[in-house]
């Protein structure tokens, strides 16, 4: 469970590092729900959270795996077309994102996963709805 002030400092570091790469951002966003630009980061924050802070490693496909199972497999979405979640790309700097807050705080390890610890999966997605467990 999050605070809101621990949910905006998660969502200042994200907009630093990650919305700011977003190559889907729209004019004037983030927030980009309001604009027309649904994104799961936005949905689905405390679930991406709570699966980055389970895992600890200079890899990407752990953290992938466990958002497949807190996020993607309780997500209303999952099965169908156009998920909503960030590309591959960005999820490696969600992730950092993430670990700098955690370690500003004094939570966490100092942030692991670097830029070649990206694995993408099937089509392409980091967060593909469609990825069997
Ligand atoms: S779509 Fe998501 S990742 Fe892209 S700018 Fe908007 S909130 Fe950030």
């Amino acid at each position: 469970m999050f605070t809101e002030s621990e949910l905006a400092e998660y969502r200042e570091e994200i907009q630093e590092r990650v919305c700011s790469r977003c190559i889907e951002r729209p004019h004037f966003g983030p927030p980009c729900a309001q604009l027309g630009k649904e994104c799961g980061i936005e949905m689905h924050l405390p679930q991406f959270l709570a699966a980055i802070h389970e895992v600890e490693s200079d890899s990407i496909e752990p953290y992938l795996d466990r958002i497949h199972r807190r996020v993607c497999n309780s997500c209303p979405r999952l099965g169908g077309e156009g998920c909503p979640c960030p590309l591959d790309y960005l999820l490696v700097l969600l992730v950092q994102a993430v670990e700098t807050v955690d370690q500003r705080k004094g939570m966490k390890r100092t942030a692991r996963v670097g830029p070649s610890g990206l694995e993408l999966c099937g089509n392409g997605r980091a967060m593909c709805g469609n990825r069997p467990n």
